[in-house]
């Protein structure tokens, strides 16, 4: 039997696209929502509730395409004083987000227009990214390739990160672009403490062992964490782990 066919984004209109984030660096969120639904509970997903962008979970993992994106990043970056150093994608959604192919070729679109003039992007993904980002003459500046890693183990996704790809179709796709000589990143976070899910970080980092820079972090917003009586203890070994495990492997470390 064919495929049913898939039903196109909703397209939402916005007056800017680049914005300089509380965290202090450029980015671009050009769709709001995203079908990933994680449940840590994904930060942006309660901001957006709480200003009223979306109602609910439900309608948050509906995506809605920003579909002015490109004429208003060409209106933006031909003021000059606008233009940044490094843009990330994305902070509030996924440019990868699985199912949602629209989503995956407009961000190519972005980092390329970006790049044109000059300007290096991060991008961050619970997707699979695409093997189109290794190519240098689309893409010549030195981009950042990430995934979010926080386990190997599919029961843990399916629970926790239920709409995302699969780990190992993550690792594999961002292998695949670290053959091809562009720089990787591993974005460790929120990782669970055991009360949430047990199981051994250094398993997790020998699987990337090759990326260029590994971010860690603990779990955040969630009051489970707090529940975890040896909580803190357990997040200053795992730090020093991660610490110890990019010093023997030449990897930039930053602990969350
Ligand atoms: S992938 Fe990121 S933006 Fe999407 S639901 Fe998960 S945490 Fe939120």
């Amino acid at each position: 039997m064919p495929d049913a066919p898939v039903k196109p984004l909703d397209v939402i209109e916005r007056k800017g696209l680049l914005y300089r984030s509380g965290l202090g660096f450029d980015c671009i969120n050009h769709v709001l929502g995203c079908s990933h639904g994680c449940r840590y509970p994904c930060y942006a997903f309660l901001m957006a509730r709480h200003h009223g962008r979306v109602r609910d979970h439900a309608e948050w993992c509906r995506p809605r395409i920003v579909g002015n994106a490109l004429p208003l990043l060409d209106r933006e970056l031909g003021r000059k004083r606008a233009v940044p150093p490094q843009v990330h994608l994305c902070l509030t959604t996924d440019p990868f987000m699985v199912g949602h192919p629209e989503v995956g070729a407009l961000s190519l679109a972005i980092v390329e227009r970006l790049n044109r003039s000059g300007v290096p992007c991060s991008v961050l993904s619970k997707g699979v990214l695409p093997g189109e980002l290794a190519d240098r003459r689309r893409f010549p500046c030195d981009n950042t390739h990430g995934i979010s890693l926080v386990s190997l183990d599919e029961a843990f996704r399916r629970e926790w990160e239920p709409g995302a790809a699969p780990f190992a179709e993550r690792v594999a796709a961002l292998r695949r672009l670290h053959e091809a000589g562009r720089r990787t990143l591993v974005h460790v976070e929120p990782y669970p403490t055991p009360g949430i899910f047990a199981q051994d970080l250094s398993r997790i980092l020998a699987e990337v062992a090759f990326v260029d820079h590994v971010f860690f972090g603990g779990w955040n917003y969630s009051s489970r964490v707090s529940q975890d009586r040896d909580g803190e203890a357990f997040y200053r070994r795992q730090s020093s782990t991660v610490r110890r495990f990019c010093a023997q492997h030449g990897i930039d470390c930053e602990l969350g």
